[in-house]
């Protein structure tokens, strides 16, 4: 059974197949939070299929294997085979293949007509290592994501595809629209700023505090209107103490997160849908991909990742039977420095340049105004408040935070630390191995990630991965050919 495409799902097939045929080999779809990325990926397959190609879909964490193979199920692809270690679904004759940059990034990948990168904000170096390799240069890599404004994505993309925004969505009824509320604003002033996002731990000091908690809990007694709620926060020890409150305020809360096992995680989504939680208290975004029907968010992590930001929000603006608009209950003035998530837009990738960066900053005048009177968020130059109609004698000067707007989460982040602990470590392995001096791994870092591996100088050896090995043999070749050598020492 699949579903029809919606205009502006063909818009974007129609658009991928021209930037193909005009010789793009590296193109980024865009399709904001709800405009239904499974759907357009599906159409992605079966295009390829009903041309005889192999495709193989790409997933960033081993977790979204099953839920992407039933989505394709869902959409009518059944013939699909996962690539992962002692998958039930293992197949390698199936022309479409699901696998996650973990299982690819051990392995030789076999040869594919294209490749789908999902979520494909998600960075890994290896992904980089892949696309530049020269026998993978002529085959389609599309990178699909709702928010493709990761720092230097546009170094490795060639052509975005943009078809419509998340305010065009709300506007032709596929997305809810929302109502914003600033009911508490946190001294944030001494909280760092790392990576482009707040530094986690002073955030988590900075939320964890017992009025900012009470409030979370009282305002949503007060306004949230009982709705199925979702709450994010800042670490797990904010995130137990809101389900802590709400529990003691006879509210059923939930608690998720990354490390909550899939059958608890998804017995919590069944009580969530049949009604028996009220709220769920997670940490982080955890629920992508996942449909559940959210009428309320409580944003009560702060953040300065635009990324972070539209997906947080996008949980709610699923629509469904009788839901008239996502009520937001915003404890982190996020709105205050971001805006609402409809005004943020990039009509570019990032490629590292300044330029780009300039352009980003949210002009203060732009930026929603909160009514004195009842905390509702009202969209920049209008006076009167649409909520409770107060008129206030003068606009209410507000302070634009003057915040570099890197898109970096601190989850990202440390999913980057990990990743380059582990690649250092390979080289390492690799010089220690072939008996090379001390510096030789640490140059390679350099070279590979543009920085010293000051940070990860006792990390682990681990066995090279066929992409490290080909780029380090890529390396000796250029080198050797560069002193015009007669043969290089090719290495294995
Ligand atoms: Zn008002």
């Amino acid at each position: 059974m699949s579903r029809e495409l919606r205009p502006h799902q063909i818009r974007i097939i129609e658009r991928l197949r021209q930037s193909l045929t005009t010789g793009h080999r590296r193109p980024m779809v865009q399709a904001p939070t709800g405009a239904g990325k499974t759907v357009v990926a599906a159409a992605i397959v079966k295009g390829a299929l009903a041309k005889g190609n192999r495709v193989l879909f790409v997933v960033p964490a081993l977790s979204l294997i099953d839920q992407t193979v039933r989505s394709f199920w869902a959409e009518g692809i059944t013939d699909v085979g996962v690539i992962q270690a002692n998958h039930p679904k293992t197949d390698a004759t199936r022309p479409v293949q699901v696998a996650s940059i973990q299982t690819l990034q051990r392995r030789a990948i076999p040869r594919f007509d294209i490749v789908v990168i999902d979520e494909a904000h998600r960075w890994f170096e290896m992904l980089g290592l892949w696309m530049r390799a020269s026998d993978w240069t002529s085959v389609p890599f599309v990178g699909l994501s709702a928010t493709p404004w990761t720092k230097g994505l546009g170094k490795f993309y060639d052509d975005l595809i943009q078809v419509t925004t998340t305010a065009e969505l709300i506007e032709a009824g596929y997305l809810s629209p929302f109502r914003v509320y600033a009911p508490s604003h946190p001294d944030l002033s001494g909280v760092r700023t790392v990576a482009g996002d707040y530094h986690e731990g002073d955030l988590g000091e900075a939320m964890n505090k017992p009025a900012l908690v009470a409030d979370v809990v009282e305002t949503w007694l007060k306004h949230g209107e009982r709705r199925p709620t979702f709450a994010f926060a800042v670490d797990r020890a904010h995130a137990k103490n809101i389900q802590a409150q709400f529990e003691a305020a006879d509210v059923r809360c939930g608690y998720i997160d990354a490390y909550t096992k899939p059958p608890e995680r998804e017995a919590l989504f069944r009580q969530f849908t049949a009604g028996d939680l009220q709220v769920i208290a997670s940490v982080g975004c955890l629920t992508t991909g996942v449909d559940l029907d959210v009428r309320c968010i409580i944003l009560a992590r702060p953040t300065k990742s635009e990324m972070l930001f539209v997906q947080i929000i996008g949980r709610g603006l699923r629509t469904a039977p009788g839901k008239a608009d996502c009520l937001v209950l915003d404890h982190s003035d996020t709105h205050l420095r971001l805006g609402f998530v409809t005004d943020i837009r990039h009509d570019a990738l990032d490629d590292g340049r300044q330029r780009q960066k300039q352009e980003r900053k949210p002009r203060a005048e732009a930026l929603p105004k909160e009514c004195p009177s009842c905390k509702y968020l009202k969209p920049a130059k209008v006076p009167k408040c649409p909520s409770c109609g107060f008129k206030p004698e003068k606009q209410t000067e507000i302070e634009c935070e003057d915040g570099d707007l890197v898109e970096m989460t601190p989850a990202r982040a440390r999913a980057g630390t990990v990743e380059k602990e582990s690649l250092f470590g390979q080289l390492k392995h690799y010089a220690k191995r072939r008996g090379y001096k001390d510096g030789w791994a640490a140059n390679k870092f350099r070279e590979l990630t543009g920085v010293w591996p000051d940070r990860y100088v006792n990390a682990p050896l681990v066995e090279p991965s066929p992409f490290i090995l080909s780029w380090i043999k890529s390396r000796q070749i250029a080198w050797v050919k560069g002193r015009g050598g007669s043969h290089a020492h090719a290495a294995r």
